[in-house]
């Protein structure tokens, strides 16, 4: 095996059988966390433990877009936190992260959609953030391939971008382990049980860990582990389809949005589309399933959509097709912080279509909170207790797919 493969753990990461604290799921955020844990707290003995390969989850498998551009102040806050931290996150990193700071273009065509942006605009210039609105002339100036003879409003950050989420996770798992902590692949926890004040977790080989505190970050998987213990939270798998093309001449610098269909797409920094839409609920159920296999219908409504909006991609070739969990909570936030009967077992999950643009702010304030106690708003407010007290709010209108 290679220094640099085992630089970013592996299957056979020798595992100490106590922890202060064990991360289930090495993707974005459990590798994040263990990142800045490791770095804060240097005395915490700390295991993150992968079933897959690392990007097997939905860390692999996204779109790579960061925006500030969201329907509420605290999301606005916590991206522009996130955004800029991304600045020097390549260096401290020490990997190519392809941030590039292309902007978001949304573009609405109905009214709602329109008074959407408004209403975001308005609430941007309060917080901070640099967003205009722009006339349907204007932002073909940004992407003169668009149509948009039936767009009314849209909306542009040129702040916003996008990264290529790969080595961003290998960035994260390198620096975990230089900093100490122990991350094991290719190895499930199959088991959760209290012993005492700590958790024992039974490993797919044969192996027991016993943990302290335990992490539950295995994204849209995590009911899986919680139900183990009894903990019973609304978020859900929904499969999320997305595709790249062969790689173009570069013509697009941002993220273009259209608010109705859903449909976004970016150029990556290879030259490649990279586009994906939320299909309308499928009648069998099967949107809502975590089965990882592409599909046709899926094929054929993004290239409608595509199309429509911009022509000029109609003779454009499809170079990959694949699927993500998108890990779904009911109010559109996040849950993050101990659960509900289970102070010790914490949950950094339901982070729909928008964890990634998340982890760098939420790993390391997840981190400072396990470390010593201190809670940011955004923790108090993702609190996995809200749905059983009936605090759960939806404030955030700007959820894509
Ligand atoms: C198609 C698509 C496009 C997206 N686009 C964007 C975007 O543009 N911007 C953005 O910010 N977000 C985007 N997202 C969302 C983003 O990818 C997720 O919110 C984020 O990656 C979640 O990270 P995570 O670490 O919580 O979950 P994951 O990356 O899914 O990691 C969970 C890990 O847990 C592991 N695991 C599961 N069960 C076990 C077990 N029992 N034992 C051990 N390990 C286990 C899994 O193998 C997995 O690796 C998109 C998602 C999809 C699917």
């Amino acid at each position: 095996m290679s220094a640099e493969l085992h630089a970013m753990g592996s299957a056979t990461q020798p595992l100490p059988p106590e922890v202060d604290v064990a991360i289930v799921g090495a993707g974005i955020m459990g590798l994040a966390l263990a990142y800045h844990l490791a770095r804060l707290a240097r005395d915490l003995k700390i295991a993150v433990i992968e079933r897959g390969y690392l990007v097997s989850g939905a860390s692999g498998r996204n779109g790579g877009g960061l925006r500030m551009q969201w329907g509420d102040a605290g999301n606005v806050r916590l991206m522009m936190e996130s955004i800029d931290e991304c600045k020097g996150l390549a260096q401290e990193l020490g990997i190519n992260l392809w941030f590039r700071q292309g902007g978001y273009l949304f573009l609405a065509r109905s009214e709602a959609g329109e008074q959407r942006l408004v209403r975001n605009a308005e609430l941007h210039a309060e917080v901070g953030a640099p967003t205009r609105l722009l006339a349907p002339a204007e932002a073909q100036a940004i992407v003169p391939q668009l149509d948009v003879s039936d767009v009314r409003l849209a909306s542009f950050n040129p702040e916003d971008g996008v990264v290529f989420p790969w080595p961003f996770v290998w960035g994260y798992a390198t620096q975990a382990v230089r900093h100490g902590a122990r991350l094991r692949t290719h190895t499930a926890v199959t088991r959760v049980e209290p012993v005492g004040d700590r958790y024992r977790l039974q490993l797919s080989t044969g192996e027991s860990l016993l943990a302290a505190r335990v992490v539950n970050a295995t994204g849209a998987w995590s009911h899986g582990l919680n139900a183990q213990l009894g903990i019973h939270l609304p978020n859900q798998p929904h499969r999320h389809e997305i595709l790249s093309s062969e790689p173009l001449k570069p013509f697009l610098d941002p993220l273009v949005v259209d608010l109705g269909s859903g449909l976004y797409f970016s150029q990556s920094t290879r030259g490649e589309l990279v586009t994906g839409i939320t299909l309308p609920d499928a009648d069998d159920g099967s949107d809502t399933s975590l089965s990882l296999h592409s599909s046709l219908r899926f094929l054929g409504h993004i290239s409608r959509t595509l199309v429509q909006l911009m022509p000029i991609v109609a003779s454009m070739k499809v170079l990959r097709q694949w699927v993500g969990p998108y890990d779904v909570s009911p109010d559109g936030d996040a849950i993050v912080g101990p659960s509900p009967g289970h102070p010790r077992f914490v949950q950094v999950c339901g982070f729909t279509g928008h964890g990634f643009m998340m982890a760098p702010a939420v790993g390391r304030l997840l981190a400072r909170w396990l470390a010593d106690g201190t809670q940011h708003p955004m923790l108090t407010r993702w609190d996995p207790g809200r749905f059983a007290s009936g605090q759960a709010h939806r404030r955030e209108d700007m959820i894509i797919g």
